[in-house]
């Protein structure tokens, strides 16, 4: 492998080779085994927000008591989700009182402006049609050097392993922000590799684990791209009802 490290070059070897180079998915791309997810074709753009209202403060319990009378526990400090028709958004409170704010829509439903003006001023524009962001976000102000916009977030790789190289995380594939599962997938796949790695350092013969792992990254993939695609549809039908 050529590595390059600031100004230096260098060549290294290893017996094994783990990609966790995230979206860029370095093996993925350069071998073509990198596969855009076209049945879930949805696309990002999120900020970190200051200046976000309160969920539990008394100015919008009393300004919309309805929001407020079916909650017994506190929202403030929770993941909030709201959404409409092809979207939905998340706010996350984050340390220091800053919002994470961001909306995943479908490209195929969901005209969001691709040009004019900054995209943070597009974000809040495009949730502001909401009336609970545009209660939330009346008064809040995107970080400028962090808004983010992602087109086409679905994508796999069709190869996840072989012998001396696995693929783990964003770099094995990418479903949908939806239920913060990237956490899970990182864990459930660098778990996988190093127990592949583990066993054939023990000697254990390799072809049926490679299989093995095959099988069950794309069971994940294919479970989550139907559960996500499902979820979504009664979400967004129920919420249009
Ligand atoms: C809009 C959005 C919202 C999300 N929200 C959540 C959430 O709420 N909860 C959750 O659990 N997950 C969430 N995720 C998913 C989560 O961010 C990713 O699954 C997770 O960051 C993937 O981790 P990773 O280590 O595989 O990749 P990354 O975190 O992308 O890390 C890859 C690293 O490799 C480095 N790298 C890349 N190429 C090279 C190279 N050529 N040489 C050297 N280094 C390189 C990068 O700089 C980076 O540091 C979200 C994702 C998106 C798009």
């Amino acid at each position: 492998m050529n590595v390059k490290h600031g100004d230096k070059r260098f060549r290294v070897s290893a017996r094994w080779v783990v990609d966790a180079s995230g979206v860029n998915a370095l093996l993925a791309r350069k071998e073509g085994w990198w596969r855009p997810n076209t049945e879930h074709p949805t696309a990002a753009a999120w900020s970190r927000w200051r200046g976000v209202k309160d969920w539990d403060s008394r100015e919008l319990a009393e300004k919309y008591p309805n929001w407020a009378a079916p909650v017994y526990g506190t929202r403030g400090t929770a993941t909030n989700h709201i959404i409409g028709e092809g979207w939905w958004a998340w706010m996350i409170p984050l340390k220091g009182g800053d919002v994470s704010v961001g909306v995943v829509y479908d490209q195929r439903l969901v005209n969001f402006s691709q040009h004019g003006g900054r995209l943070g001023d597009r974000l809040k524009n495009f949730l502001c049609k909401h009336p609970v962001a545009r209660e939330m976000l009346e008064n809040a102000e995107f970080v400028e050097e962090d808004v983010h916009r992602r087109k086409n977030l679905a994508y796999y790789s069709t190869t996840f392993a072989g012998d001396g190289f696995v693929l783990v995380g964003d770099a094995a594939a990418f479903m949908d922000p939806f239920y913060s599962p990237g956490m899970d997938w990182i864990s459930f796949t660098t778990s996988s590799a190093a127990q592949l790695i583990t066993e054939q350092r023990n000697g254990s013969p390799l072809a049926e684990r490679l299989e093995n792992i095959t099988g069950i990254f794309l069971l994940a993939i294919a479970v989550g791209s139907t559960l996500f695609i499902k979820i979504s549809i009664i979400t967004w039908e129920n919420t249009i009802c």
